[in-house]
């Protein structure tokens, strides 16, 4: 598969933001049965169409928050301590989050691979989070509105998410 064109899904998730939220909105208070089979079904057409290999926005233009057992796990990686991996690398945010210094991440490798993938931080482990907790919860808490822009993935699990529950 080629390099995908993010800018054209971003351009969509543009366009599409207001009924996409609309519908975020309705899927937070939805009472509706099967809602993680749904979810699953849309998580599928999303890999589907995109591969995040020829993608990496995520990496490339977002950052992850660290736990502190990341940052142990991926500092003993390297043989530093905590504190001159977090010197070297990290900052925190505004919320007091841990973040990266800057982007693209650090880690980002050749052919849009991580270079530290099996010891990389919880939170790249999990996003886009079509899987983590119930889809419900993170329609509420607007990850998914949060990342239409920047995760194609995220995008296409919304459209067909909505096509899936309200035929459009
Ligand atoms: S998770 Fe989303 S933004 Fe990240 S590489 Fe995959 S499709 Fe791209
Ligand atoms: S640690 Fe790996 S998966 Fe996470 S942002 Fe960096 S390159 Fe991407």
């Amino acid at each position: 598969m080629a390099e995908i064109k993010v800018s054209t899904y971003q351009r969509r998730a543009t366009r599409k933001k207001k009924p996409l939220a609309a519908f975020l909105r309705r899927v937070g208070k939805s009472k509706t049965k099967g809602i993680l089979k749904q979810a699953a079904e849309a998580e599928k057409a999303a890999w589907d169409e995109v591969a995040c290999l020829n993608c990496a926005n995520c990496c490339k233009k977002m950052t992850p928050t660290y736990t502190k057992k990341d940052i142990n796990r991926i500092a003993k990686h390297f043989k530093m301590t905590y504190q001159e991996y977090f010197d070297k690398w990290l900052k925190f945010d505004t919320n007091k989050d841990i973040i990266n210094k800057s982007t693209p991440c650090q880690f980002l490798g050749k052919s849009n691979k991580c270079t530290i993938y099996s010891i990389r931080p919880d939170d790249c482990a999990g996003f886009p989070h079509f899987a983590r907790k119930d889809v419900r919860y993170q329609a509420q808490e607007k990850t998914y509105l949060n990342n239409l822009a920047l995760c194609p993935a995220t995008l296409v699990f919304v459209e067909k998410l909505q096509v899936i529950i309200e035929g459009k």
